[in-house]
């Protein structure tokens, strides 16, 4: 019995650590400029990564090793390191490591739950880094993956993507495995989700040491076919005579690089590059038509429903409302067209304001909130949540996002820039915030926290117009990629 006990702990014990030695331990970063991995290497019983390595795909750098201390440009960029040493020196401002640097034949090690605070002071952009899964997102990049299941029969199971995807597909009865090792695919919102279907039973997604893995659990042999230029990965059962021919040719698992092994149907639609499908009348006509782009601006909160009490005398939907105005007016000055859901104190709910948005032919909808705490300003894109067959009627209307949120994240990107130029501190993160994910067209949210004087800058009407014009010419640098009226 005792024995017995011994040998169970013991198999547990030898398997994980098994499970992490098995594949070398490495970060992956994704940025906007560069999809790369850096190792891992212990050093003392603490995780280190080679900052020039770190660095290096992202910009010009070059390191001088002298001694105890390690000097690095990057870009316009000076830094100071010292051997053994936690304090250190970016762009002339000290700060402190985790744990001490390291120098080794030259090269210059950081502890890795430094590596956010050393980028951000290095790159002046947002840095996301989950360290328990190893993986780093810089400057707001992400792949975003909605789930529908067609319940016909037999099943299939449909993952959107927002970018094209190059998973590694693996099968073995009744599970399908996708491996993303250079996709910066993010997180769908829950580790699984159940279907009510007697074939396909289970999506589950899961990171590791730099990879994101989706796994789609079924009762059946399932195959994976691409199509949409690789951003729809369609999975359902294997037709049988498919599969009678692959159990003739290999046993068991079957693994398939989807380069070569997955069919592609040239099932490419014909108004796929949605952006040039609304001029067909431009032909008939002799002069050039100025189109001009509808922004929609919507002040969230009002009537009833007054926000939050950003102080005893100050709502929150006073102070969207007046920031909403300034905003109309810049963007009204750029050439654009603005359309507001309420200029007055009335109460409209969330799917009110959705509804007006999407039948209002807006080109851009920014949806505007303030806050008491924090500092400078945070701007929101849907973050899509996963969605079973039970809610299929809410299905479209939940992922109504979907195909816009590359050129949302290209604004919210847009406004991190220009509010940063205006010396708002300001942060970039996907939430699911409604009514975000029911907009059919690129949408964000600007949340106005305070600057230096505390909440007097919610209402005053110099703070709010730096941060209107900051919007406005953002929402103006991607007005090409926005549909016209
Ligand atoms: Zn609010």
């Amino acid at each position: 019995m005792a024995n017995k006990t011994a040998a169970t702990l013991l198999a547990i014990v030898m398997l994980l650590p098994g499970a992490v030695y098995a594949d070398e331990k490495h970060i992956s970063i994704y940025s906007p400029v560069a999809i790369y991995t850096v190792p891992v290497i212990e050093r003392g019983g603490r995780e280190y990564v080679g900052l020039l390595e770190l660095l290096e795909p992202l910009g010009r750098v070059s390191s001088q090793a002298g001694g105890a201390h390690w000097g690095l440009h990057y870009n316009a960029v000076a830094a100071d390191f010292f051997a053994e040493r936690t304090r250190a020196r970016i762009h002339s401002r000290d700060f402190d490591l985790s744990a001490p640097f390291l120098i080794e034949n030259s090269r210059g090690l950081i502890p890795v739950t430094s590596i956010s605070d050393v980028l951000r002071r290095f790159l002046g952009a947002p840095v996301n880094f989950r360290e328990a899964s190893r993986r780093l997102f810089i400057g707001g990049v992400g792949t975003q993956v909605s789930f529908q299941l067609d319940a016909n029969t037999p099943p299939h199971l449909i993952l959107n993507f927002t970018f094209p995807v190059n998973p590694t597909i693996s099968t073995e009865p009744g599970r399908l495995r996708m491996i993303f090792k250079r996709d910066p695919l993010i997180s769908p919102g829950s580790q699984s989700i159940s279907f009510e279907n007697k074939i396909i039973s289970q999506a589950s997604y899961f990171e590791n040491n730099g990879d994101a893995e989706i796994d789609i659990a079924a009762t059946s042999s399932l195959m994976a076919t691409f199509s949409n230029s690789r951003k729809t990965i369609t999975v359902g059962p294997i037709p049988p005579q498919v599969a009678s021919a692959i159990s003739s040719t290999r046993g068991g698992t079957n693994s398939i690089a989807p380069a070569q092994g997955a069919s592609t149907p040239a099932t490419s639609l014909p108004g796929q590059s949605s952006a040039g499908a609304s001029s067909p009348s431009q032909a008939s006509l002799p002069a050039p038509v100025v189109h001009r782009v509808l922004a929609f601006i919507d002040p969230a909160h009002g009537g009833q429903e007054r926000g939050a009490a950003l102080s005893e005398s100050v709502a929150e939907k006073n102070v969207t409302l007046g920031f909403a105005r300034l905003l109309r007016h810049e963007l009204e000055q750029r050439g654009f067209v603005v359309s507001m859901p309420r200029d007055g104190d009335n109460t409209l709910t969330l799917d009110q304001r959705a509804s007006s948005a999407n039948s209002s032919g807006a080109g851009v909808y920014i949806g505007l909130h303030a806050v008491s705490q924090g500092t400078g300003a945070a701007v929101y894109t849907a973050l899509l949540p996963l969605q079973g067959i039970s809610s299929g009627v809410f299905q479209p209307w939940n992922a109504a996002q979907s195909p816009s949120l590359p050129i949302s994240r290209a604004i919210s990107s847009a406004i991190v820039a220009e509010m940063q130029k205006r010396e708002f501190q300001v942060r970039s993160s996907s939430v699911s915030l409604r009514p975000l994910n029911n907009l059919s067209m690129p949408a964000v949210a600007v949340e106005l926290a305070p600057g230096g004087n505390g909440i007097d800058d919610l209402t005053s009407a110099n703070y709010q117009q730096r941060a209107a014009s900051a919007i406005a010419d953002a929402v103006t640098s991607i007005r090409d990629r926005l549909a016209v009226q």
